[in-house]
C-alpha cells in the first residue's frame, strides 16, 4: 500500500464501543511487513499487541525508520495500560521507545523479549517511562480488565508467544509470528495441545493470525536441518576463514553456527553492535551456550590463524552501515577481507532489501571472498508458517471469526482464501488494513470506526517528518531543481529589475548546453516579470507565481523534465497569501 492511499485514511476520532463490546484496532502491519501494532479495548481500557517499526522502502529517500501512527493512542493515552510484546523482533518491539515518549507503559513479554526490548528502550533513554512484567510459557495473568494467556510458539527468535485474550466476548487468539518447527533447536515446541484445549474448552471467537508466508506452499524447513547443512559447509571450507552473517536476534542460528565452528576447531568472535549485545544477553540468560574458551573478542583475534576462525556478523540484510556492508566496501575497522575468505549469508532478504543485499554480495566478491547464500545452499529457514502449517493451526483453532494479520495485502488475501478453503464461511473472514477496526459483540464481529494510521517517518532527530518532504525528495532525486532569483528596486511608483535574473540549478542540466538553456531561461523569466510589473503586480507572492509559471513552462517544453522550480523575488513588497493565487 502506497503512502498516498494511506494519507487519505480517516483522521477522525473513533467512537468508543459499548461497555460489553470488545474492539480490536489495527495500527500497523496489515498491508506491509513491519511496524506491527494493534490495540485491544476491553471495558474502556486499551492493551496493545506489539509496537514495532518498519525499515524504509526504496522510495523513502533518506528515511531511517517508519513508525506506527500514535495519534489515536495519544488521544486515548489515559486509557492505555500496556503492551504485550509477542517476541523480540524489531518489527514488534522497535517502536516502543518512541511511544514511551508520549505514554508510560507496562511491557509484558517473555524474559528474552523483555531483555531485547529493554536494551532498545535504554538506548533511547526512555527506561523511566517503562515497567516490565515477565511471563513464562503458559502463564495466565490479569492486568486491569485483561485476562491473558501465553502459549509458546516457534519462530526465528526464541521465546515467542501466541496470546489468548479471555474477554467478555470470548477468546481472541493472536498467533504472534510463528512456524510449526517440530524439531526446534531448544526443544520448545509450538504448544498445539494447549491451543487445542483452549479451542475445545473455551472456543476461539476471533483468530488473528500471521500471514507472512501464506503464499508459500508446503511446510517450512526446521531450524535444526539448517544446522546440519551449516555443519557440512564448515567441514568443506577447511583452511579458509569463515564469516557468517545472520540476524542478531536469531539466537538459535547463532547457536548452530557456533556449534559448527567449535566442532571444526574454530574460535568464535562476534562482530556488529547488536550481535555483540544480543550474544551477551542470551549467554547471560542461559539461552546460548558458547564456552568461554571458544569465544574471543573481535579485537583479540590477530594471533589466530584464518583456518581456526569463525566470525559471526550483523548485516545479513545489506544494511549500509552494518559490519558486513563495511567489509564489502573495505572499511570495517576490525576485519579486512582477502582472497580465500568464505562469507556465508545465513539469511534471506526481506522484501525491499534485495538490491542492498545484492550490492553487498558484489562488494564481497570484489574483495576476493567466496560468497554462499540461501539461493545455492540450505543456510537459511524462514521463521514464518507456510500454507500447510497455517492450515494445521486453523484446523486446531477452528475460530468463529478470522482476521489475517502481519502481511502485505496479497499475503492477507491468500490467508483469507486459505481459511475459507478450510471450511470457514466467507462472511466470517474480514480482511482489514492499517487504521481499520473490528468490534466483537453478542451479535458477532462487525467493522468499527477507522483511526489515523499514516506512515510516520523518522529521519535523524525528526521523528514525525511531514510526508510532503518525501514528495520533494523524490522530485529532487529524479529531476533536480532550478531556481530563478530576481532582484527588484521599488521606489515609490518606480520599479526596476536590478541586473539579470540569476538561474541556478542542481541535477538538471550541465556543461555548455546547460549554460545555453539557463541563458534562455533567464530571458523568459525577465520578460515574464517585466510584463507582470507592467500589469501592476508588486507583491512578492504574485511575482513569484509569475516566475514559477514562466520558468516551469519553459523548462518542461525545452527539456521535457519536471525539476523542482524555486522562484525567489528580492526587494518586492510582502503580500497576503491570497495575492499569490489566481
Ligand atoms: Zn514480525
Ligand atoms: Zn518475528
Amino acid at each position: 500500500m502506497g503512502n498516498k492511499e494511506r494519507q487519505t485514511q480517516a483522521k477522525k476520532s473513533a467512537e468508543r464501543p459499548a461497555q460489553s463490546e470488545v474492539r480490536v484496532v489495527f495500527l500497523g502491519g496489515l498491508g506491509e511487513i513491519g511496524r506491527n501494532c494493534a490495540a485491544i479495548e476491553v471495558e474502556g481500557k486499551i492493551m496493545l499487541i506489539d509496537c514495532g517499526l518498519m525499515f524504509p522502502e526504496d522510495d523513502m529517500a533518506g528515511i531511517d525508520l517508519v513508525l506506527p501512527d500514535f495519534t489515536w493512542l495519544k488521544e486515548n493515552a489515559e486509557r492505555v495500560i500496556g503492551v504485550v510484546a509477542t517476541h523480540g523482533h524489531e518489527d514488534h518491539i522497535g517502536a516502543l521507545s518512541f511511544l514511551l515518549e508520549h505514554i508510560p507503559l507496562e511491557i509484558i513479554g517473555s524474559p528474552l523479549t523483555i531483555g531485547l526490548a529493554r536494551n532498545r528502550i535504554e538506548e533511547r533513554g526512555m527506561l523511566k517511562q517503562a515497567t516490565f512484567t515477565q511471563v513464562s510459557d503458559n502463564d495466565r495473568i490479569q492486568v486491569g480488565p485483561f485476562d491473558m494467556e501465553f502459549f509458546p510458539v516457534t519462530h526465528s527468535v526464541p521465546h515467542g508467544f501466541a496470546t489468548a485474550f479471555h474477554t467478555p466476548q470470548g477468546v481472541i487468539l493472536h498467533s504472534g509470528d510463528f512456524k510449526l518447527d517440530m524439531t526446534p533447536v531448544d526443544g520448545r515446541l509450538t504448544d498445539l495441545a494447549g491451543i487445542g484445549h483452549l479451542a475445545s474448552d473455551d472456543g476461539v471467537r476471533l483468530f488473528l493470525c500471521d500471514s507472512t508466508n501464506a503464499t508459500a506452499q508446503g511446510f517450512s524447513a526446521s531450524e535444526t536441518s539448517i544446522g546440519q547443512s551449516i555443519h557440512d559447509l564448515f567441514r568443506s571450507k577447511d583452511g579458509q576463514r569463515i564469516i557468517v552473517a545472520c540476524f542478531a536476534s536469531h539466537i538459535h542460528r547463532v547457536q548452530q553456527i557456533a556449534d559448527a565452528a567449535i566442532a571444526n576447531g574454530r574460535i568464535v568472535a562476534t562482530l556488529g553492535r547488536s550481535m555483540n549485545k544480543n550474544v551477551q544477553l542470551a549467554r547471560q540468560m542461559g539461552l546460548l551456550s558458547i564456552p568461554d574458551v571458544h569465544l574471543r573478542k573481535i579485537e583479540d583475534i590477530e594471533d589466530i590463524d584464518d583456518s581456526r576462525l569463525c566470525i559471526i556478523s550483523t548485516g545479513s540484510q545489506g544494511e549500509p552501515m552494518s559490519a558486513l556492508a563495511r567489509m564489502a566496501t573495505g572499511d570495517n575497522r576490525w576485519l579486512t577481507l582477502h582472497e580465500g575468505d568464505c562469507v556465508i549469508l545465513s539469511s534471506h532478504p526481506i522484501p525491499g532489501n534485495e538490491s542492498s543485499v545484492t550490492k553487498v554480495i558484489d562488494g564481497l566478491l570484489r574483495k576476493g571472498a567466496e560468497v554462499i547464500d540461501s539461493s545455492t545452499h540450505r543456510v537459511h529457514a524462514t521463521g514464518h508458517a507456510k500454507a500447510e502449517e497455517l492450515k494445521v493451526l486453523h484446523s486446531i483453532v477452528r475460530p468463529e471469526w478470522f482476521v489475517p494479520v502481519h502481511g502485505e495485502y496479497r499475503h492477507m488475501t491468500e490467508h483469507a482464501h486459505l481459511a475459507t478453503q478450510m471450511g470457514l464461511a466467507a462472511d466470517k473472514v474480514l480482511i482489514c488494513q492499517d487504521g481499520q477496526s473490528v468490534v466483537l459483540s453478542d451479535d458477532g464481529l462487525r467493522r468499527g470506526d477507522d483511526v489515523s494510521a499514516d506512515y510516520i517517518f523518522v529521519h535523524g532527530k525528526l521523528d514525525d517528518l511531514d510526508p510532503s518532504v518525501l514528495v520533494e525528495r523524490r522530485v529532487l532525486g529524479t529531476d533536480g531543481f532550478v531556481s530563478a532569483i530576481v532582484s527588484l528596486s521599488i521606489v515609490g511608483p518606480n520599479v526596476e529589475i536590478l541586473g539579470e535574473p540569476e538561474i541556478t540549478s542542481r541535477g538538471w542540466v550541465h556543461g555548455d548546453e546547460g549554460d545555453q538553456i539557463r541563458k534562455e531561461a533567464m530571458h523568459i523569466v525577465r520578460t515574464a516579470i517585466e510584463n507582470a510589473l507592467k500589469d501592476g503586480k508588486r507583491t512578492r507572492q504574485e511575482l513569484e507565481r509569475v516566475s514559477r509559471r514562466a520558468l516551469g513552462r519553459f523548462v518542461s517544453q525545452r527539456t521535457r523534465l519536471r525539476p523542482m522550480i524555486v522562484p525567489v523575488i528580492l526587494g518586492a513588497h510582502e503580500g497576503t497569501e491570497e495575492s499569490g493565487r489566481s
